[in-house]
């Protein structure tokens, strides 16, 4: 890493490798304020604006990329994972994570077909996730046993 960082132009210090390493065990969908946290319980000294602009850093050597779900928190994805897609869950507000390998390939004959040079592409599915559904269901045959398909999940893929 420390060479990779120099390659790149930057120098790495004690308090930039701890931040690069809690983040690579972290892993995946890292907000800031995770990755903070992480890096507090080992080393109360480092700042907030040390830790973000780290984790910009990781993301401008191409380590890592923003997760972005429109819920107003940014998260970040280690690049090296393989590619996969997001369903966002709008009700308890997780990330659960599908395989891309099969559609990525098509996306990629899309855009080749419209002579358009792909540099990332990311797929990211809104909607309500098993468990909250399940949930809801209960909650309505207790109260209600009218009106089936209330809490039937739209998923609304965006762009
Ligand atoms: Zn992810
Ligand atoms: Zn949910």
């Amino acid at each position: 890493m420390r060479e990779f960082l120099k390659t790149k132009g930057y120098k790495m210090t004690p308090q930039r490798e701890l931040v690069f390493r809690s983040f690579f065990e972290l892993g995946e969908h890292v907000s800031v304020d995770e990755l903070f946290d992480r890096v507090r319980q080992i080393d109360k000294a480092v700042g907030y604006s040390t830790v973000w602009r780290n984790l910009k850093l990781i993301c401008e050597v191409g380590l890592a990329r923003e997760v972005n779900v429109g819920d107003g928190v940014t998260r970040y994805d280690r690049v090296t994972r393989k590619p996969h897609g997001h369903f966002y869950c709008v009700s308890c507000k997780s990330l659960l994570e599908f395989d891309l390998n099969e559609i990525a390939g098509r996306l990629a004959k899309v855009a080749t077909a419209e002579k358009f040079e792909t540099e990332s592409f990311k797929v990211e599915i809104e909607g309500v996730c098993k468990s909250c559904r399940d949930k809801e269901n209960r909650k309505t045959k207790r109260s209600l046993s009218e009106s089936p398909g209330v809490s039937k999940a739209k998923l609304s893929k965006k762009r």
